[in-house]
């Protein structure tokens, strides 16, 4: 059966007006959906209920929201297999993964039940004889949320927590791939109290995003996605004066020192660069051992260990890896194998040509994997998403971090290394905004905050933690003076405090 997708605006699902657009099992490549791709008045209409709810949701008492909020976290964990089922429907990714996802996406959820605390503001007594000042945080209005699909729970749980927590109404536009996620996300907002238009979700594409983006109403953006599209939207949003956080693409590379424990290495990048078929921000696609006796060794225990990685669609609880999201993307990740090979990298292990009995429609790519990759290469430069790790040797420490300063990207990266010099001298030195020591995928937690440096994040806040909480407020500072009885007179001078 073909479902259809709608929007969810104030408070209810609304059908689409006009173009929609296919959703399908990546498991077994049928269409299994039909999207409503909004239109300009579709995003207005989204826009007119957030605008409409928004002076009534600002005044609701932080606690109240907090409440709300904390109803919302009760349904999600209560519902959390049925979202992830929705999920890995779409997605592709194995369910325990998905899983994993809407449990991160929940701790933000759990963060920003503190909104109290959170909006907590500064005051210092006596900035002058006699006066006082203080800063508050209030919320700038109507803010939007365009969303990647590689996590179609998770990421908008980056972002609306916050946003309603700190007092402001939301327009979420998710991935268009697979959108059936945010509009259940929606309903049990609703369900947990949330006023209608509060939080709305339009589906679409490029017109959905640009309707946003023109939207006089819209005070802030925040996108996650692709490096080109996230370097449009802050381009864009610059130009009409909004407040804007725009996440990108990412290569990140996991440096191997020699005193590594390589087990505990390979262990690592077998979860981090072929977890959810590698199409994760904070995928390790790089690998970067440390002298050739290291990367002989690490090529010796990790290329069986991707030979036998367990390919099947999400929903088999056996599967490690499960396929691509659409027969396009399936299509990229092997164009870059074969250009690979091309360049002439050593293929070690390919995982092309998959094709899974009962499942031979699906959007399956095997793990791949690389060695002797050099910088020059495309499949070095680009951001591949798939399940491709590519090996780079590398014959000191100081080339490797070399390589991770001078990439394009800056999301994520890691050592492995039991030398406490080494490690702090990357923590220090590299040019990437989440490190991990001997952790390979480093994802802050809730109440710290994501994101990455140079092309993978254009704006000046990260997602979550505190700086979510000062993304959604405008700072205002008021300065207070009491009568007192004493007259100074007029002063035309600049007033400074005697
Ligand atoms: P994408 O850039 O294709 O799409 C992201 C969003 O932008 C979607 O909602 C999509 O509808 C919209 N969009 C697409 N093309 C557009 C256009 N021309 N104009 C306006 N809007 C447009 O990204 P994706 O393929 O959905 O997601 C994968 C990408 O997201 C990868 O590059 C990945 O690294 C990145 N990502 C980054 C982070 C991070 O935290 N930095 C996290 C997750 C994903």
């Amino acid at each position: 059966m073909i479902e259809t997708i709608p929007h969810f605006i104030g408070g209810r699902r609304v059908a689409g007006t006009g173009r929609s657009a296919a959703v399908f099992d990546p498991a077994t490549g049928k269409q299994t959906g039909s999207v409503a791709l909004a239109s300009g008045a579709d995003v207005r209409a989204a826009v007119e209920a957030a605008a409409a709810a928004a002076p009534a949701w600002a005044e609701t008492t932080p606690l109240k929201r907090a409440r709300i909020l904390n109803a919302f976290l009760r349904i999600a964990e209560d519902r959390i297999d049925q979202l992830a089922r929705v999920i890995t429907a779409e997605h592709g990714k194995v369910h325990s993964d998905a899983i994993g996802e809407i449990q991160r996406g929940l701790e933000v959820v759990e963060f920003a039940t503190g909104a109290p605390s959170l909006l907590k503001s500064e005051i210092t007594e006596s900035v002058g004889t006699r006066v006082d000042s203080h800063a508050l945080r209030q919320p700038l209005g109507v803010v939007a949320g365009i969303t990647p699909f590689n996590f179609p729970a998770m990421v908008p749980m980056w972002m609306f927590p916050v946003a309603l927590a700190c007092g402001n109404t939301f327009v979420l536009k998710p991935s268009e791939r697979d959108p059936s996620a945010a509009i259940l996300l929606g309903e049990w907002l609703k369900e947990a109290g949330l006023p209608d238009g509060v939080f709305n979700v339009v589906n679409g594409d490029k017109e959905a995003v640009d309707a946003l983006l023109a939207d006089p109403d819209v005070q802030a953006i925040s996108f996650v996605g692709s490096t080109p599209i996230a370097r449009y939207i802050y381009e864009t949003a610059a130009k009409t004066g909004k407040r804007c956080q725009a996440l990108g693409g990412a290569k990140n590379h996991m440096i191997v020192m020699p005193d590594a424990d390589l087990d505990q290495a390979v262990d690592a990048l077998m979860g981090a660069a072929y977890g959810s078929a590698g199409e994760r921000c904070m995928a390790i696609s790089v690998a970067v051992p440390v002298g050739e006796a290291t990367a002989d060794a690490l090529m010796a225990k990790l290329a069986p260990r991707v030979r036998a990685l367990k390919v099947g669609p999400g929903t088999d609880p056996e599967s490690e890896m499960g396929p691509l999201v659409t027969a396009q993307h399936r299509d990229k990740v092997v164009g870059y194998i074969d250009a690979g090979v091309a360049e002439g990298a050593e293929l070690v292990v390919d995982g092309r040509g998959q094709s899974l009995q009962g499942y031979e429609g699906g959007y399956y790519v095997g793990g791949t994997l690389f060695d002797r990759v050099t910088p020059d290469m495309t499949i070095y430069k680009e951001e591949i998403f798939g399940p491709v790790l590519s090996v780079v040797r590398a014959p000191d420490y100081a080339t490797a971090a070399k390589l991770i300063n001078e990439h394009e990207f800056g999301n994520g990266t890691a050592i492995f290394t039991r030398d406490g010099d080494a490690a702090r001298e990357f923590a220090h030195s590299i040019k990437v905004g989440m490190v991990g020591i001997n952790v390979p995928i480093p994802v802050p937690m809730a109440f710290h905050s994501f994101g990455g440096w140079k092309a993978s994040l254009f704006g000046d806040h990260h997602m979550h933690g505190p700086e979510g909480v000062r993304f959604y407020t405008k700072l205002k500072t008021i300065t207070t003076r009491w009568p007192t009885g004493i007259r100074a007179g007029a002063e035309f001078v600049m007033p400074t405090m005697k």
